[in-house]
């Protein structure tokens, strides 16, 4: 504990099924701690595969009330469940910034975008209408959509709340009742919930939630037979791991992985307006984005001024506790992943130049802090050119043309994001078209439109969440085929 912990922290924090704070059947818990101190403020309900089953029970017995209302009535709840959010929008902002060691200023961004997420879906759900096929006067189709059951959304430490809202969202939207597994690492936004739903209305059981570690409460709701749909977000490895275990009940599935998104900077750009969207686009959020511009490309003839530029800003932003207002950059989510991240500026060193950062802050012990790194230089074989490094740490490498620039922004493994800055706008396009990623900003920065599907290609992901794309991964078609007029049946077997 520290002055900057944030009041009201629950001791304990339970599974929540079918509108009951539950712990573990067998009673066992696990240690959570916060990225400053790392020593442990609270205690999570481990689950396993008996809770999952109680809480997959509880969902199929709300299924059928909330997904026979109507799209309009759902929507309501769902209006009412983004007021309640932003309701408490601050006490939330304080409670993902001290698990995660997000700056609260940013905390504060994520929460108000959860609401968002909500209100979003409501108004996409309230306007949904069904299709119609008309064959002249024979025959009349329609199509019916209904929601595919019980989703099972499992959600990474990244932003951890607004990310859950991405997923709860759209689910409940389209009727879906739902067990959500959060991180282990970071459950405490996620403790907010039950308050947060029952203020809004939800129907007990529409929601329940199972804390517990991944492999083995996240596992067993991958192995669950009742939930036909997995949205998952959260590692590459994991995410191949899941879709195997799919396979077996021929689960849907939705995947948003890791990314190692280029950002490619033409000599004609608008140089500082590029610069500020990388160094906001790879250090902010701790670095810990998924879209993340962690490979920057720079056409050779601005390069030696770009790299200059970007270590000299790397070593002025403010990295500093995640509840100080001025910090820009807090403290990364974990040891473990501290750790991580820590070998790969020690890799970093050895595979390029490191022109800034690369350390601990002298000024800030205890806590997972890193001063944002810039690595120039960068081979393209190089495993920090190659690997999700997840942290504050960007990796630049100079290209000479057109041609270069693509072979490199489609160099790795990874299909998530991809940045183009240029005044030649025929040539941003020509360069969006030729990446290999599910979304592409042309001179501008991560700007969300949410009606628009988001998700990757190659080791990215699978599918995409967003806009009508959400709806779709959680409902079924079914066809109605009636016949208008006189049958005219093909006779088998001539006529009686
Ligand atoms: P992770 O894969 O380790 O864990 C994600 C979730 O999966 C956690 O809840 C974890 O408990 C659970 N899990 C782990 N093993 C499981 C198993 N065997 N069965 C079921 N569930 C299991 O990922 P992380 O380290 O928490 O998150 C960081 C990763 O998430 C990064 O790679 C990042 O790029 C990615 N991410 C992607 C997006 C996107 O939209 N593409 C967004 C945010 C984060």
């Amino acid at each position: 504990m520290t002055e900057h912990t944030p009041a009201g922290l629950p001791g304990t924090i339970h599974h929540w099924i079918g509108g009951v704070a539950v712990p573990s059947l067998d009673g066992r818990t696990f240690d959570v701690a916060d990225p400053v101190s790392n020593t442990p403020y609270a205690q999570a309900a481990a689950g396993g595969p008996a809770d999952v089953d109680r809480a997959v029970a509880a969902a199929r017995a709300a299924f059928p009330g909330w997904s026979e209302l109507t799209g309009r009535e759902r929507a309501r709840t769902l209006h009412r469940i983004a007021d309640a959010v932003e309701d408490r929008r601050e006490q939330l902002a304080h409670f993902e910034s001290y698990d995660t060691g997000l700056p609260i200023t940013q905390a504060r961004g994520q929460a108000r975008r959860a609401a968002e997420n909500f209100r979003y879906f409501a108004d996409v759900v309230a306007s949904l209408g069904e299709e119609a096929f008309r064959q002249g006067n024979e025959q009349f189709s329609y199509v019916v959509r209904s929601a595919a059951g019980v989703a099972g959304l499992i959600t990474p430490w990244n932003t951890p709340f607004m990310l859950e809202s991405w997923k709860l969202a759209p689910a409940l939207a389209a009727g879906c009742t739902v067990v959500l597994k959060p991180a282990e690492w970071t459950p405490l936004s996620a403790s907010l919930w039950p308050e947060i739903l029952t203020a809004a209305g939800l129907p007990d059981g529409a929601v329940n939630i199972v804390h517990g570690i991944g492999e083995e409460a996240g596992q067993a709701l991958v192995d669950h037979p009742a939930v036909p749909l997995l949205s998952f977000t959260g590692s590459t490895t994991t995410g191949r791991h899941i879709a195997a275990c799919s396979a077996r009940h021929l689960k849907t599935l939705s995947m948003e992985l890791g990314g190692k998104s280029p950002v490619v900077v033409f000599a004609d750009a608008d140089l500082d307006a590029a610069l500020d969207s990388v160094v906001f686009g790879v250090f902010s959020l701790n670095g810990e984005r998924c879209t993340a511009g962690s490979r920057v490309l720079v056409e050779r003839s601005r390069y030696a001024e770009f790299t200059r530029r970007l270590a000299e800003r790397a070593g002025r932003v403010r990295v500093g506790p995640p509840a100080d207002p001025a910090t820009e950059v807090g403290a990364l989510v974990h040891p473990e992943h501290y750790a991580r991240v820590l070998g790969y500026v020690d890799l970093g060193k050895e595979e390029a130049r490191l022109v800034a950062g690369g350390t601990r802050p002298a000024h800030l012990a205890p806590g997972n802090y890193l001063q944002p790194t810039v690595f120039a230089d960068t081979p393209r074989d190089a495993r920090i050119f190659q690997e999700e490094i997840f942290g504050p740490v960007v990796a630049v490498a100079p290209f000479d043309d057109e041609a270069e620039a693509v072979a490199l922004a489609n160099a790795t493994e990874y299909g998530l994001a991809a940045y183009v800055w240029t005044s030649d706008l025929k040539r941003g396009h020509r360069i969006a078209h030729a990446v290999e990623s599910g979304m592409v900003w042309i001179n501008s920065h991560n700007v969300r439109d949410l009606r628009t599907p988001f998700g990757g290609v190659k080791a990215s992901g699978l599918g995409r969440e967003g806009g009508a794309h959400s709806i779709d991964f959680y409902t079924e078609y079914k066809t109605v085929h009636v016949a208008l007029g006189e049958v005219h049946t093909p006779r088998f077997g001539g006529t009686a």
